[in-house]
């Protein structure tokens, strides 16, 4: 199948719609009609990474509609939603029979390699190799996927919203309910308030804790977090966070700090807010030649936990339509985080929005695609449908 795409022809150049080959889906594999697509921090990132394999198709935030699948597909079916995630797995490995289903490592060799997880593409363009990105690539009119990365959603759920859930949404969310494990009545500091933060926040409001406590430099972004849920916000840059975190919670500091910086500094000060017993949650990513310095003194007679967590603890059978029901039973927030819908022609005005600073960071601008599935790629596909 011929299809329009965002095609990344060299690191750092603006996205080129190019007209790109799409072969059918293998076995456990899924052609999603991508109808909607985030565009993400981490899509920059892989846009100036000389390691990005090019040409590649970016994009790894993304929702749509099943238009076939290969053998072996049991998950979905022709004409279910679907949110896509990034984190495929393969569900027979030591950590995934653990329920770790997100240390699963099947995803990243291919991940790098910027294949499928059989190691080959389905994306070319005249005969030569096309990379996928993320096992997705989003920013397409269709991709074929991991049977493992396509989540039924409900019918009822609007798909910008759902493109969403498999990024930040998931991770923020998963951070504060399955890695921390918010508890009702508890109190949580939240540090580094951008996509993931914010959603860390919605977690810990969803689990009942009384009081969260938005830390961040810029008092913009300590605004939009009361939206999403924040009880107190403290300046990073003016306050002494410790301090403050204590002086709302008795003197004692809080239950659950979760780090969602990147910034080992405030890991740091995380472990010393946090109360005897007390968790820490590092979520986001540290450059991974830091070090961490925490005294050592708060584990044996204080019983601290200091917890990392890859994607949130996510697993997204069990997570993406749990937060689905939750947008639509009116208490997850997802419209508020698609800041803008635009065309896939205008994708690289998204780019340019990231070296904006006046831009607000929580939040995306969300790809639009039609929804309509063209009926000659529907008969070009029928031999590989499964129907129920
Ligand atoms: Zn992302
Ligand atoms: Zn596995």
């Amino acid at each position: 199948m011929i299809m329009k795409a965002a095609v990344m022809t060299g690191v750092g150049r603006p996205l080129e719609i190019l007209a790109v080959d799409l072969a059918e889906p293998k076995a456990n594999e899924v052609l999603v009609k991508i109808v909607a697509t985030g565009v993400c921090h981490s899509d920059l990132n892989a846009l100036n990474d000389e390691k990005t394999p090019t040409p590649t198709i970016l994009g790894h935030e993304g929702a749509g509609i099943v238009a076939a699948v290969g053998p072996n597909v049991s998950k979905v079916k022709v004409g279910d939603k679907v949110a896509l995630s990034w984190v495929p797995y393969c569900g027979t490995c030591e950590f995934c029979v653990t329920g770790a289903v997100h240390l699963c490592e099947s995803a990243f060799g291919p991940m790098f390699a910027g294949t499928l997880l059989d190691g080959t593409c389905r994306l070319s363009k005249e005969g030569e190799k096309v990379y996928h990105n993320s096992l997705l690539s989003t920013f397409a009119e269709f991709a074929v996927v991991p049977e493992m990365s396509c989540v039924k959603l409900p019918d009822e759920m609007p798909l910008a919203q759902a493109s969403l859930i498999g990024c930040g949404v998931a991770t923020g969310y998963g951070a504060a309910v399955h890695a921390a494990k918010v508890t009702p009545g508890s109190t949580v500091a939240v540090f580094g308030i951008g996509g993931v933060g914010v959603n860390a926040i919605q977690g810990a409001r969803i689990a009942g804790a009384s009081k969260i406590i938005a830390c961040d430099v810029k008092p913009a972004n300590l605004e939009i977090a009361k939206k999403f849920g924040a009880t107190h916000t403290v300046n990073v840059a003016e306050d002494n966070v410790e301090a403050v975190l204590k002086a709302l919670t008795n003197g004692f500091g809080v239950h659950f700090a979760i780090d969602c910086s990147g910034h080992t500094g405030a890991t740091e000060t995380a472990w010393k807010s946090v109360r005897k017993g007390g968790t820490v949650v590092a979520v986001g990513a540290f450059n991974p030649t830091m070090s961490l310095s925490i005294p050592a003194g708060g584990f044996h007679r204080v019983g601290k936990i200091l917890k990392g967590s890859f994607y949130g603890d996510t697993q997204p059978f069990r997570d993406f339509p749990a937060i689905a029901q939750l947008y639509l039973d009116g208490k997850f927030m997802l419209d508020e985080l698609v800041l803008d819908r635009i065309n896939l022609d205008d994708i690289n005005k998204a780019f340019d929005a990231f070296h904006d600073c006046s831009c607000i960071n929580v939040g995306r601008s969300v790809i639009e695609l039609s929804e309509q599935v063209a009926a000659n790629v529907i008969d070009e596909y029928e031999e590989f449908e499964v129907v129920s």
